[in-house]
């Protein structure tokens, strides 16, 4: 098995919603409600198929909500890719500040792609925006999560794609590393 060979990540500037891979991460709050920055984004380009979807999930399984750190993968509605996987990412406002927590949101994720047969996904900067992470730990924990992840053998790309100049510095910066 091995660890993944770094083709199998990437990094770069961009609007998720658009991207055509089997599967983007939506950075979305415990509610699955749908909210503002990649959230809203991702809901308002999907269309409300996307909102019945989540609707469903937290009467059926999450009717307290998705946990932190976890994960839960959708349809993907008017949007290019398959699936949504929604993750809760810790809120730094809330002195949600283990590293662990927001490890576990790109385990969950993956785990959750294999799980529906993803092959290839897109992450969002998970709490970079409004759950108030600093960027250059989440980039560190993010990479570090997916290159020593065990379920690489089964992805054969993950791509993080950031919105702004600063985040993607980041990312490319943990890359490197
Ligand atoms: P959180 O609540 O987990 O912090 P946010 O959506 O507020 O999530 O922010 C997470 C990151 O997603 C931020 O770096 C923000 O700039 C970025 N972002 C916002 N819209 C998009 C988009 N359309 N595509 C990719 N990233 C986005």
């Amino acid at each position: 098995m091995g660890m993944p060979s770094e083709h199998q990540i990437q990094v770069e500037r961009g609007d998720i919603t658009r991207q055509t891979l089997d599967a983007i991460v939506n950075a979305a709050n415990s509610s699955l409600l749908g909210g503002g920055g990649v959230d809203g984004a991702i809901h308002r380009a999907a269309g409300p198929s996307l909102l019945a979807e989540c609707r469903e999930i937290r009467r059926t399984t999450y009717p307290n909500g998705l946990p932190t750190g976890e994960a839960v993968a959708t349809g993907a509605g008017d949007l290019p890719c398959r699936w949504v996987i929604h993750t809760v990412g810790p809120d730094r406002r809330a002195g949600q500040t283990d590293p662990k927590l927001l490890a576990s949101c790109f385990d969950s994720s993956l785990a959750e792609a294999v799980r529906v047969g993803a092959r290839s996904m897109a992450f969002p900067a998970v709490s970079a925006g409004v759950y108030a992470w600093p960027v250059e730990q989440v980039a560190e924990i993010a990479v570090r999560a997916v290159r020593s992840s065990p379920l690489m053998s089964d992805i054969e790309l993950v791509r993080f794609v950031l919105f702004d100049e600063i985040v993607l510095g980041a990312f490319q910066s943990a890359l490197a590393s």
